[in-house]
């Protein structure tokens, strides 16, 4: 194995002890020293850098395991943050994380999608009164995530084409001329996808199902979302369950996303899926026959993504996040096709709402500010 060269080992004991911070809400150096294995001069030459970039900060003093009281220090959880934009085809959501991965700031607006100038320009007043609202300075952002229903092309800066918002033909993305730190464009799926893989407690390996107004999905192993060849990986919308059955938004027909998108719940009760789980919960036999149906679907789909991958299985998206009371109904009907007998759960739902996306690709730059540290 390659020997680090010391000035490489610095920076990786930096990211350590920053991620350390983060994860507590005080700590003296002789903790971090401890918790670390590192020694104090280590720690207390990496936390002077820390204080000076306004990372960290030191609030007092705190006794310390019996030995002499010693400088608490803190995390400055707000000294960087990370904006992260999700498009939709009738919303935009504007979310801010803070290095703990905690959301600072968030708002849904009313806002329609359309391919014209004067909506680029619209979304970037709208960026700027937002962040103004919350009083964000744009010198501590690290990075904009903007996601959205497409494929976007491996450079991240052009749409290469979204059914839903009537996209044939690539378009070159050009609304976020005006920022001067990292940004990138991402589709909504991969980016569903960040929330979980920066979450603790995840599985290095996993496959994520988003069931939005479309449906996506990613596959991450070893920690890395597979992208394939053409920047399509993890497109199950339109995997083919029912050859020749319901017409699916692309125009095929009998795929996933025609069965499981949340747009199949919305239209049974006036557009809005709280309002369908709301009748639901009240007993509404017709919703629950519908219902049924649908965790049929979704069931087959899970079973086939496991059988296939033989990993767990996070469902997240709009849907995923009434689906809590109906997990063990899910779960029943992917055991009757189950030909294994497993008594591991590898079913999970996200812990995420409909802000997922926003907040996935916030994540992904707060990520990338401790990793280049
Ligand atoms: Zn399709």
């Amino acid at each position: 194995m390659k020997k680090l060269s010391s000035a490489e080992v610095k920076r990786q004991n930096k990211k350590r002890i920053l991620r350390y911070m983060i994860r507590r809400d005080t700590a003296t150096k002789p903790e971090i020293a401890a918790a670390l294995q590192l020694s104090l001069p280590t720690v207390g030459l990496i936390v002077g850098e820390l204080l000076e970039a306004g990372l960290l900060c030191e609030i007092g003093m705190q006794a310390s395991n019996g030995g002499r009281p010693a400088i608490a220090l803190q995390l400055i959880e707000n000294a960087r943050l990370s904006l992260g934009i999700d498009i939709t085809k009738n919303h935009v959501y504007f979310v801010v994380v803070n290095l703990r991965g905690e959301i600072i700031a968030g708002e849904r607006q009313e806002y329609e999608f359309a391919n014209l100038l004067t909506y680029y320009h619209g979304l970037v007043q709208r960026k700027r009164e937002f962040l103004k609202k919350y009083g964000i300075e744009n010198d501590s952002l690290v990075g904009q995530s903007c996601s959205m229903p497409g494929i976007v092309s491996k450079n991240q800066r052009w749409l290469e084409y979204s059914h839903i918002f009537e996209l044939k033909t690539p378009m070159r993305l050009n609304i976020s001329k005006d920022i001067q730190y990292p940004y990138m464009f991402v589709n909504d799926g991969t980016a569903c996808c960040m929330a979980e893989c920066y979450s603790e407690n995840m599985p290095d390996s996993f496959v994520y199902v988003m069931l939005s107004n479309t449906v996506g999905g990613s596959m991450v192993i070893d920690k890395k979302i597979v992208e394939g060849k053409n920047i399509r990986g993890g497109e199950i919308g339109h995997i083919c369950l029912v050859p020749g059955g319901k017409k699916c938004y692309c125009g095929r027909r009998g795929h996933f996303d025609a069965y499981c998108s949340a747009r199949v719940l919305a239209e049974q009760a006036g557009g809005r899926v709280e309002t369908f789980f709301a009748r639901l919960e009240e007993g509404d036999s017709r919703l629950a026959e519908v219902f049924d149906e649908y965790l049929d679907m979704l069931a087959l789909m899970v079973y086939n993504l496991h059988i296939f991958t033989d990993l767990d299985i996070v469902i997240g998206g709009y849907v995923g996040s009434y689906l809590a009371p109906y997990l063990s109904q899910l779960k029943e009907k992917i055991i009757r096709h189950n030909i294994f007998d497993e008594s591991k759960e590898f079913v999970f739902l996200s812990r995420y709402r409909e802000e997922a996306a926003a907040v996935g690709g916030a994540l992904h730059f707060i990520e990338q500010f401790i990793e280049k540290l």
